[in-house]
C-alpha cells in the first residue's frame, strides 16, 4: 500500500470508531457527547471518503447501518421488514439535487406530488397490531433488530391497545415516533431540580430514556407521545390505498393519530415553502422537530425508486440549521 492509501484507511478507520462510539452513546446510552451537527459532520465526512473508496467499505461500517445494537436488558424483535433511516439534506440545494434525481430517475420533468411531514425528534417504534390487538412494539434498533418494548409502548395513551375496526386484518405494522411534548419535557426537569435529581438534555433524550426503562412503571409517568407515519408489514386481507397520504388516512381510521401538519404537495417549490413556514413556526409548536420529511406521494413511484443502504431513494429529511451549541451538551449534569 502506498503512504496514501494507509492514510486513507487510517482516516476511515479513526471515523468509524469515532462514530460508532457516538452511535452507542445516542441509541443504547441515550446520552449524547456531541450535538447532533457535529455528529452529522463526521457522518458525512465518512460517507464521502467512502462513496470515493468504495472497494474499502467493510461490512461493520456505521454507514451500512441505521442505528446500534439493542441493548441487553430487552427482548431482541427482528424486523421482518427493516426500519431504515432517511437521507439529509443540509440545505436548499441538496434538497434541489434530491428532486432532480427523483425526477430523472422516473425519466419524469413535471412536478412530482410530496408529502410534507414534520420531521419529530423523538425515536422510532414500530407497532404491530395481530387481529386488531396491540401484540408487539418495538424501536428501531439498528434497522433489523430492534428492542421489544411492549410493556412501555402500552402505557402511551395516544397508543391504541386494540384498533377502531370492525373487521381488523390479521397483521398490521404501524410505524411511527414516540416522543415527548415540550411541555411534558419541562415539567419532567422542574421535578428533577426539585428533587435535586438529574435533568434530560432535550425532549428527544427524554423519549428515549423514558421509552428505554426496564419498569413500564416510570414510563407510565413520564407523559409519551406518538404520531404515525407509515405502514410496515401489512397482511393481504388489508386494501392498502395507493399514495402515501392516503395510507396515512387509513391509518388514522384505525384509531392511531398523524399529525396534522403532514401536507400533499406539488415539486420542489412547494416543498421549499412548506419548509420555510414550518421553520418560522417552529417555537410554536408543541414538540420538537429538527427538519421536514418530504416523501414521494405514490407508491407506485416509490416502487420504481426503491431503497438504497439505509434509506429510501424516495424520501428526504430536510433538517433544519444547527441549534445546539456543543456548550449545551456540556456543563450540564444529564441524566440518562
Ligand atoms: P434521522 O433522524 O436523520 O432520520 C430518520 C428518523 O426520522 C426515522 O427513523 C424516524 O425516527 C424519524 N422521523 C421523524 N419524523 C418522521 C416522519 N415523518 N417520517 C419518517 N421518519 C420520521 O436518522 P436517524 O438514523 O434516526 O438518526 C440519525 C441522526 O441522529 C443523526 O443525523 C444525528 O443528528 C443524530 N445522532 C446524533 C448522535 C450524537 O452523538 N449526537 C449520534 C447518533 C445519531
Amino acid at each position: 500500500m502506498t503512504n496514501k492509501a494507509d492514510n486513507v484507511q487510517e482516516q476511515l478507520e479513526r471515523l468509524r470508531s469515532l462514530i460508532s462510539d457516538y452511535n452507542y452513546q445516542y441509541y443504547v446510552l441515550d446520552d449524547p457527547s456531541v450535538p447532533d451537527s457535529e455528529y452529522d459532520r463526521l457522518y458525512r465526512e465518512l460517507t464521502q471518503l467512502e462513496n470515493k473508496h468504495p472497494d474499502l467499505i467493510t461490512a461493520d461500517s456505521p454507514t451500512q447501518r441505521v442505528g446500534a445494537k439493542p441493548d441487553s436488558g430487552f427482548a431482541e424483535v427482528v424486523h421482518e421488514l427493516p426500519m431504515l433511516s432517511l437521507d439529509n439534506a443540509m440545505d436548499h440545494d441538496e434538497m434541489v439535487n434530491f428532486n432532480r434525481r427523483v425526477n430523472e430517475r422516473l425519466g419524469q420533468s413535471s412536478d412530482i406530488e410530496y408529502v410534507c411531514e414534520p420531521k419529530l425528534d423523538g425515536l422510532a417504534v414500530s407497532l404491530l397490531y395481530e387481529d386488531g390487538l396491540l401484540t408487539r412494539a418495538a424501536t428501531r434498533g439498528d434497522g433489523s433488530q430492534g428492542e421489544n418494548i411492549t410493556l412501555n409502548a402500552r402505557t402511551i395513551r395516544s397508543i391504541p391497545l386494540k384498533l377502531r375496526l370492525e373487521k381488523p386484518p390479521k397483521k398490521i405494522e404501524v410505524r411511527g415516533e414516540v416522543f415527548m411534548l415540550k411541555s411534558a419535557f419541562e415539567a419532567l426537569n422542574d421535578d428533577a431540580r426539585e428533587q435535586g435529581a438529574k435533568v434530560f438534555a432535550n425532549p428527544r433524550n427524554a423519549a428515549a430514556g423514558s421509552l428505554r426503562q426496564l419498569d413500564p412503571q416510570i414510563t407510565a409517568k413520564r407523559n409519551l407521545s406518538f404520531y404515525a407515519y407509515s405502514m410496515g408489514l401489512v397482511s393481504d386481507d388489508f386494501e392498502l390505498a395507493e399514495s402515501h397520504f392516503d395510507r396515512l388516512q387509513q391509518i388514522k381510521s384505525l384509531g392511531l393519530p398523524v399529525s396534522d401538519e403532514v401536507k400533499v404537495v406539488k415539486g420542489i417549490s412547494e416543498c421549499l415553502a412548506y419548509y420555510s413556514d414550518i421553520l418560522q413556526r417552529r417555537d410554536s409548536l408543541e414538540y420538537e422537530i429538527d427538519g421536514v420529511v418530504n416523501k414521494v406521494n405514490s407508491i407506485e413511484l416509490q416502487e420504481r425508486l426503491g431503497f438504497v443502504a439505509r434509506a429510501p431513494r424516495w424520501a428526504i429529511a430536510h433538517k433544519f440549521p444547527a441549534q445546539e451549541e456543543v456548550t449545551q451538551l456540556l456543563g450540564v449534569d444529564f441524566q440518562v
